[in-house]
């Protein structure tokens, strides 16, 4: 239909076919199969056993140039291409995308289930709770926030005796029995477990009881995934009963998708991995500079029923029927960005050889790409056959030196009308610098110009000649326009790409390398950095986890993703400047540490017009309508 009808009203206008009926259609056994309602499924991890003789399919990243505030459409280009590899070429063919936050849905951004004739649907339920996957993350993540303070309250009221005997209380026959959690700490103290914790001495016992936190530095914070400023700093423990100064601290929330929990779900391989994972989340120092982790807790059993659900992967479907796994949604510019190794292991064996999985890498290529591969494909062991690279001329006007774009106003002229001088300047700088990054990685990359009905012929000509000088492949799409169809060429070039091509895949950093010199390379080598600075509280992090045996992580910076630099304001590709690092803050079990790049904030804020004022539902019909 011309002209384009808004999102909301494409997604309504195509019933989804049942998703059981679309589960049987990619092989998927009724009993693999866990319906939530009639459009939406987990799927079970038992089909990776089922289908390990398969041969995998092809694996395919999609990742994008610096973008403007108002995306460049990397999720709609993801479900464009499958739509045409799938509906078009009759390719086997999966999407596996991030669940959206809802930050970002109520907040500028809108939603992430792609746009125009490329979407996952039902999109509402796409944007907003799915099946419930980051409700638990958060119930998850403040049932250790909680257990933390409440840990320090009871530790600071009772005597070494009283704290032991409500640890571990009496049975009918008098004995003490340790739980399985509490028998690891044990171990961890190098304590053999006894029978009957009576056994234990007095100094044993008082070892085993306190772990002596300290206050100042706990890392682990409370989430919600609402765009709430107003928590980026707080105050607790000023109830009744704790009301004593010394249980008053300042502290934090961070955004769900932002959290540790939502890395691990991304990066675990099958629930025992995620248990073993939660087991090791540090959430603070003790006294003595030891690390205490979720375990120290005893909690690692009850985050993994919070979250037992959450391992499976959600089954969707595209505009065009064509099979999507939604799964995790780590934020790519605080955390890594991509959804998770399970749902992507899962699609590579459903597709099978001749097949693609098609997945998203958020924001620009230098933060979410580069995360991709040094921390998703280093855990999952995948190694990537292609790389598509998505630009738009609005973005690449931007770099060229175009004023800014700002969510919510009207885009300036240059964006409306030809301008070829803002085009080449864009090219030149952005894209050929996010190319080059890709290129570092050894993986084909094919551009796919996402075009916007205010591009001009000469412009769209103009990238596709460019891409070729930085010696990629550059093609034109009208995905959003037309759905699949609009995507076949970048489908012909991708399926070209990973057949004449080899993927010769190489990290760019070892993981033995200090955590100052992992830091460093992505700075100089991906962002164009002179150097990097190093505030007095990241030193002394680099100091403590070098000291406790955490320096071998890979590196996950949290930087903004309007620039290939900390600051938003320096576009195109920038070169020499300093990179800020505020703090370094760690993710034992998601396994990354994360430096703070400049102002960096975990928590984002609400604008003065969020996407809220937009979204309404008619009481009667229950039809929600909106800008999502
Ligand atoms: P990203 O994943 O890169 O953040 P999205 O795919 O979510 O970007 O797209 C951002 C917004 O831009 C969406 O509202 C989408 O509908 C819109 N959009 C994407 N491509 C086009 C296009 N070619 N023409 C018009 N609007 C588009």
């Amino acid at each position: 239909v011309r002209p384009v009808p808004k999102d909301i009203e494409i997604a309504r206008s195509q019933k989804p076919k049942p998703i059981n009926e679309l589960s049987q259609e990619i092989g998927i056994l009724p009993e693999e199969l866990e319906l939530y309602g009639p459009s939406k499924a987990k799927v079970s991890l038992k089909i990776i056993e089922r289908l390990a003789h398969k041969k995998p399919g092809k694996y395919v990243v999609v990742v994008g140039i610096t973008p403007t505030p108002l995306g460049e459409g990397k999720s709609t280009t993801t479900i464009g291409l499958v739509q045409a590899l799938c509906a078009h070429l009759n390719r086997n063919t999966f999407a596996v995308v991030r669940q959206p936050s809802q930050g970002p849905t109520f907040g500028i951004k809108g939603g992430a289930a792609g746009g125009g004739y490329s979407q996952v649907i039902p999109m509402e339920e796409f944007n907003l709770h799915l099946t419930g996957d980051i409700h638990a993350i958060t119930a998850a993540n403040n049932l250790l926030a909680a257990a933390i303070d409440a840990r320090m309250f009871h530790e600071n009221t009772q005597s070494d005796e009283a704290l032991f005997n409500r640890l571990v209380p009496k049975n009918k026959e008098g004995k003490r029995i340790l739980s399985e959690i509490q028998k690891r700490r044990l171990v961890r103290l190098g304590i053999t477990p006894p029978e009957d914790a009576n056994s234990l001495s007095t100094e044993e016992r008082k070892r085993f009881s306190r772990l002596n936190i300290d206050p100042s530095t706990i890392t682990w914070y409370r989430v919600i995934d609402t765009n709430d400023r107003f928590l980026r700093a707080i105050e607790v423990g000023h109830g009744s009963q704790e009301k004593a100064p010394k249980f008053v601290r300042q502290t934090e929330f961070t955004i769900t998708v932002g959290s540790e929990l939502m890395a691990i779900l991304a990066l675990t391989t099958d629930l025992r991995d995620m248990k073993e994972r939660i087991a090791k989340i540090v959430i603070a120092s003790d006294k003595e500079g030891n690390p205490v982790t979720a375990d120290d807790l005893g909690v690692t059993g009850a985050i993994a029923v919070l979250m037992k659900d959450t391992v499976k992967p959600n089954l969707m479907q595209t505009l065009e029927g064509t099979p999507v796994f939604v799964h995790a949604g780590p934020f790519a510019n605080i955390a890594h960005g991509a959804s998770s190794i399970l749902a992507d292991k899962l699609a590579l064996k459903l597709v099978g050889e001749n097949g693609f999985v098609v997945t998203e890498a958020g924001f620009g290529a230098d933060i979410g790409m580069e995360k991709f591969f040094n921390i998703k494909c280093r855990y999952s062991g995948l190694v990537p056959d292609a790389v598509v690279m998505v630009a738009t001329v609005r973005a690449l006007k931007m770099h060229g030196g175009g004023p800014a774009v700002v969510a919510g106003n009207p885009l300036p002229h240059e964006y409306l009308n030809p301008n070829l001088d803002l085009v080449r300047a864009g090219c030149d700088s952005n894209l050929k610098k996010q190319i080059e990054n890709a290129q570092k990685f050894n993986v084909p990359v094919v551009v796919c110009i996402n075009r916007f009905s205010t591009d001009s012929q000469e412009e769209l000509d103009l990238v596709v000649a460019k891409v070729k000088e930085f010696g990629a492949e550059g093609v034109v799409a009208n995905h959003w326009a037309e759905g699949g169809k609009g995507a076949v060429d970048v489908a012909h070039a991708l399926i070209d790409a990973t057949t004449k091509t080899k993927s010769d895949f190489k990290f760019l950093y070892p993981l033995e390398k200090s955590i100052k010199e992992k830091i460093e390379t992505i700075a100089k080598e991906i962002y164009g950095a002179g150097s990097v600075a190093y505030d007095e509280l990241a030193e002394k992090k680099i100091q403590l986890y070098t000291n406790q045996g955490y320096s071998h992580l890979p590196i996950c910076m949290a930087k903004t993703q309007l620039s290939l630099s900390h600051d938003p304001n320096l576009k195109g590709a920038p070169t020499g400047f300093t990179l800020p690092i505020r703090d370094i803050r760690i993710s034992a079990g998601a396994g990354f540490l994360f430096p703070l790049c400049g102002d960096m904030t975990t928590m984002p804020g609400l604008g003065t017009r969020p996407c809220f004022f937009d979204i309404d539902i008619d009481p009667d019909t229950e039809i929600i309508d909106g800008h999502f």
